[in-house]
């Protein structure tokens, strides 16, 4: 039986994705597991996973091999995010904002100065990115900004402040979204790339429910002075560098709450054929079976709709909508089959020694990140003509 524990034939991938599933499959679980076991009880982020990503060839596995990529696709990133997921989900999200967020914008809207400054060394692992969006007063209102630029002298002044922002007390350098305009207009606002040795950068770690081994800080910014060399792309273009960038993170970050919704499936298998109850595996009650095989169905349906939304993408096609719905229905699945695990685990599934009970912390995440399910579902009304 297939399970998905095993490399086998996904609707849309190649053999060279199921070899690379593998190999990665087994890297993670030799490499990254025991690892991850230690940062989530220190609760930080552990620095030594870009080393061994980079080593391996895995870090930057969908990056363009001439500046140290793996030259994979974006099918590949999305099999390395299920399977990174399912060994930690703190440290995936760490990864996902250092290569996707912060590390991808400056490879594809960049100047060669600005590459060569963050993002080869980001693809080497040697700096850490992180992306500064979100504020205390705007979250899914991107429009609404506040964080202020001003030109003062030939140079940017940045004032403002940024929440949630995933490793932002790790981090080497922010791509920073800051106001450069007076409106709401799509023109208002710009990227700017800040050094955190900037003199008036200051991070304070935030305390979560989940994500132990991901650092997720508040920052402010204090008159940060930076040279006009370090905008993004040019002035005015952020809203349009940011929507393009949470497209593709959106079928990315899907992989997220599919890898936590499969790791939830495979605990819950293993764990029904060796309890038993009533004399026989807990298994072969129906009514554990059932939920199982729902569980199953659902990451099978995630991750078929995750790999539609990334052959669009690959082919050029619009794939707005098609991303969201990934998004929703993975992240969706994360949250149920999380739950629904633990559950069935009964008392040994409340244990904190158990991966299902930090599985179950780590999923109301895939809800947040890249937009929450109501604006996915906002995104989805829209290409539907509903609103
Ligand atoms: C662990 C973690 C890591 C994060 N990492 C980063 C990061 O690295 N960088 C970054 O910039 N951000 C990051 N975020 C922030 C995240 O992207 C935001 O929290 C998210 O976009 C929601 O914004 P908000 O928290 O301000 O909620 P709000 O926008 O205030 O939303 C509150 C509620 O209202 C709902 N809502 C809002 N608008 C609408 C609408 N139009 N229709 C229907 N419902 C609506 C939302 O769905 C939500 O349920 C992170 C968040 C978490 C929890």
């Amino acid at each position: 039986m297939n399970t998905g524990s095993t490399p086998y034939l996904d609707f849309g991938l190649e053999p060279e994705h199921l070899t690379f599933r593998e190999q990665f499959r087994r890297f993670v679980q030799e490499q990254l597991e025991p690892i991850a076991i230690e940062a989530e009880a220190k609760g930080e982020f552990p620095k030594e996973v870009y080393r061994k990503l980079s080593e391996h060839g895995y870090l930057g596995v969908n990056f363009p091999e001439e500046i140290g990529g793996g030259g994979g696709d974006l099918l590949m990133g999305c099999i390395f995010y299920e399977e990174l997921t399912r060994a930690s989900a703190g440290i995936s999200a760490g990864v996902f904002a250092h290569q996707h967020l912060a590390t991808g914008p400056v490879l594809k809207f960049g100047t060669e100065a600005q590459k060569s400054e963050f993002a080869y060394p980001a693809a080497r692992g040697e700096r850490i990115g992180a992306f500064g969006l979100t504020e205390p007063d705007a979250g899914s209102d991107i429009r609404g900004i506040r964080s202020r630029a001003r030109e003062v002298g030939g140079n940017w002044v940045i004032n403002g402040s940024k929440l949630y922002i995933t490793n932002g007390g790790i981090a080497d350098f922010i791509v920073v979204a800051a106001r450069t305009g007076d409106d709401r207009r799509s023109d208002s606002l710009t990227l700017f790339l800040v050094d955190t040795r900037n003199k008036g950068v200051n991070a304070s770690e935030l305390r979560k429910v989940g994500n132990h081994s991901s650092s997720t800080a508040f920052i402010s910014f204090e008159d940060v002075e930076i040279a006009p060399d370090y905008v993004l792309g040019s002035v005015g273009q952020g809203l349009h560098q940011l929507k393009a960038t949470l497209t593709e993170g959106r079928i990315l970050v899907a992989n997220r709450g599919l890898g936590i919704g499969q790791e939830a499936c495979e605990c819950i298998l293993r764990y029904a054929r060796e309890r038993s109850a009533f004399g026989q595996p807990i298994a072969k009650f129906q009514a554990i079976a059932f939920k199982v095989a729902e569980m199953a169905t659902r990451c099978d349906a995630a991750r078929l709709m995750i790999y539609r939304a990334a052959r669009l993408k690959m082919a050029g096609e619009d794939c707005i909508r098609e991303a969201s719905m990934a998004k929703f229905m993975a992240s969706e699945l994360a949250v149920q089959a999380a739950t629904s695990s633990l559950l069935l685990h009964g008392g040994a599934g409340y244990m904190e020694e158990m991966k299902v009970a930090r599985l179950f912390r780590d999923a109301p995440e895939a809800w947040i990140g890249e937009g929450t399910n109501e604006i996915q579902l906002l995104v989805i009304s829209k290409a539907l003509g509903l609103l």
